[in-house]
């Protein structure tokens, strides 16, 4: 192993001469203690790398050792349930190893070599494959079926192929490659956490991400295999809208980022997802769900690891077929430790210190995502999806880790302190969020929950933005100087507000529901509204219209079982038209 001495320590950057052997990217073992580093910069036989872990005790003359490879990550059975750090060392195996504290320099292997799965084979001897091809499988758990696929640059005949319990090691089947070497293949793969994993081409993303949150599913859905982001300001409850993407995303795997400093969300995550019921299987959800989480004592470099890390991860279940979505929470957590980084290399500093190249590292991340055709002759489809929240301080999303993510993803959550302080949740502003998948999601939302359910959206947005503009107005003039039209549409506005958009996401019923009926929920208020045009029309009083009790229903309707809506929607809709009838027959006019 060729090796290094460090002539520098800054904090998690240090210094090394001697390293005219190693490779930018490369990773290094630093000092006795061998803590886990990656060059980030080489100058003649001088290499500035970053340290993932606390540099103390680590001085000048120290040797470093280079691997000869870069960050990678170990992909195969066991991943699942599993925590890991920025580095994907499983944070339990630690704890068992060396007790809560002392993690520096551990080396504990990702994938558990011990254990043994139960390989199927899916292919038989003689057969042609290809790299991507699945010849195999392990029942992970009772959820996660875990794909055994032939290797990046494998192709050719199979030779040998065994069943049975076998570790991630055992080697599995033997490959007859076209060139006549042979490939021994195991369980794992290692893959670079900085190169994307290939797949054969990228669809345009047209199934919506169903999330059971109304004010996303409805105003603002994301398609699968998009990228969306959520900045919020502290409070403004970004958290609990992660976690409810997390709990009730339609997606097969999900992979949690955790990047933050504050170490309680995160544990709020790993004490959480372990309770919670995954409502699609009845199983706890942390058997869909793979967590990559900073310990504390790791230092803010490990961020970035630990995005790579984790997006990785969510393309190797990608590859099996799965729609998979990966959560980063924050981001902007990721781009300080990106400027931290920088100012100790004396880059020359971007908008507000953060490197030039903080969008391009922004867009690399997100450009992972996306709905594609896997590699293997099979064809499948399969999706990554990528959401990842901002937290930008003050809550302003003018500055720059804000800015650059929204020239980048394509649905924009934003969530609003004063929202929030009106006990308005998810606090998701209808005004300045937006949705680009809308268009290509139409087709799919007409087709599959009601012809007219983009139409209907188009009201709802309508109906906010008038609302706004009617604000104004009354701010100014005050409410009587509205038209009894305009009264109304404000009516209607507040009801869409509180008995749709408004969700708790801490009561059962609430907590998600689906498209269908999100869409009978709105069909309720717009009949309402209907109704009562025709009522006002005929010259029936305002007030009794705003009064009629089946509004006190309709309001109580996104609590309704999800098995028993058609009905109550049903009467609901009777008793508005008896209700708002009678109003109008009582004015003279014609219900
Ligand atoms: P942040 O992460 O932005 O600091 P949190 O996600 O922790 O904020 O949310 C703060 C508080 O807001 C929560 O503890 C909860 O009381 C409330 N809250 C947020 N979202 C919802 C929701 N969908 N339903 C009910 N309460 C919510």
């Amino acid at each position: 192993m060729d090796t290094g001495r460090i002539i520098k320590v800054a904090g998690p950057l240090i210094t090394a001469s001697g390293m005219q052997h190693a490779d930018m990217y490369d990773v290094v073992r630093v000092g006795k203690q061998k803590l886990i580093g990656e060059i980030l910069e080489m100058r003649g036989d001088q290499a500035s790398i970053q340290v993932y872990e606390e540099t103390a005790g680590i001085g000048p003359g120290d040797v470093v050792e280079t691997t000869g490879g870069p960050l990678s990550v170990e992909l195969g059975p066991g991943m699942i349930e599993t925590i890991y750090d920025g580095i994907q060392r499983p944070l339990e195996a630690i704890r068992a190893m060396v007790g809560p504290l002392i993690t520096r320099g551990v080396q504990i292997p990702a994938l558990d070599r011990e254990k043994l799965w139960k390989f199927e084979p899916l292919v038989e001897k003689g057969a042609k494959v290809e790299t991507g091809d699945i010849i195999g499988h392990v029942k992970e758990n009772i959820v996660v079926d875990h794909k055994i696929m032939v290797p990046n640059g494998v192709s050719g005949v199979v030779e040998d192929i065994k069943a049975g319990e076998f570790n991630v090691e055992a080697i599995i089947a033997t490959i007859k490659k076209d060139n006549g070497e042979k490939a021994d293949l195991s369980m794992m793969q290692r893959w670079p956490v900085r190169v994307g994993r290939p797949y054969k081409t990228k669809t345009p993303p047209n199934v919506p991400m169903m999330t059971g949150q109304r004010v996303i599913d409805t105003l603002f859905p994301i398609a699968k295999g998009g990228t969306a982001a959520v900045p919020g300001p502290f409070g403004s409850g970004k958290t609990v809208v992660q976690h409810q993407l997390a709990k009730w995303a339609d997606v097969d795997i999900v992979v949690y980022v955790g990047c933050g400093e504050r170490g309680n969300e995160m544990t709020d995550v790993l004490r959480e997802f372990p309770e919670l019921i995954d409502p699609r299987t009845g199983e706890t959800l942390m058997k869909r769900t793979v967590m990559v989480a900073n310990t504390s004592d790791m230092p803010v470099a490990a961020r970035e690891a630990s995005v790579y890390t984790g997006i990785t991860i969510a393309e190797y279940f990608r590859d099996m077929g799965y729609s998979v979505a990966v959560i980063a929470d924050s981001t902007s957590r990721w781009a300080e430790a990106l400027r931290e980084m920088s100012g100790r290399l004396e880059e020359m500093p971007g908008e507000e210190g953060y490197p030039a190249y903080l969008t391009s590292r922004l867009a690399q991340f997100y450009e992972r995502a996306g709905s594609v055709v896997c590699m293997g002759s099979d064809n499948r489809e399969a999706s990554l999806t990528a959401i990842g929240a901002v937290s930008p301080p003050g809550g302003d999303i003018s500055e720059p880790v804000s800015q650059a993510t929204l020239r980048i993803v394509k649905v924009f959550w934003g969530l609003d302190a004063s929202l929030a302080y009106a006990r308005h949740f998810p606090a998701i502003n209808w005004l300045n969020s937006y949705s680009l998948y809308d268009a290509r999601l139409a087709e799919w939302f007409n087709n599959n929950i009601d012809k007219n359910f983009m139409k209907q959206r188009g009201a709802t947005l309508a109906v906010l933005q008038k609302e706004s503009e009617l604000n104004e107005i009354v701010r100014l003039v005050g409410i009587d100087s509205l038209s009894p039209q305009d009264r109304l549409t404000m009516e209607v506005a507040r009801m869409i507000r509180e008995d749709f958009l408004q969700q708790n996401a801490f009561v059962d019923t609430d907590a998600y529901t689906t498209f269908g009926k999100q869409y009978r929920l709105l069909e309720m208020i717009f009949k309402y509204n209907e109704m009562s045009e025709k009522a006002l029309e005929a010259g029936a009083s305002m007030e009794e219209l705003f009064k009629i009790p089946a509004r006190d229903r309709i309001g109580r309707a996104k609590d309704v079982d999800q098995a028993e809506y058609e009905k109550v929607y049903e009467e609901i809709i009777k008793e508005i038209e008896a209700q708002i009838g009678s109003l109008i027959e009582a004015a003279g006019g014609e219900a």
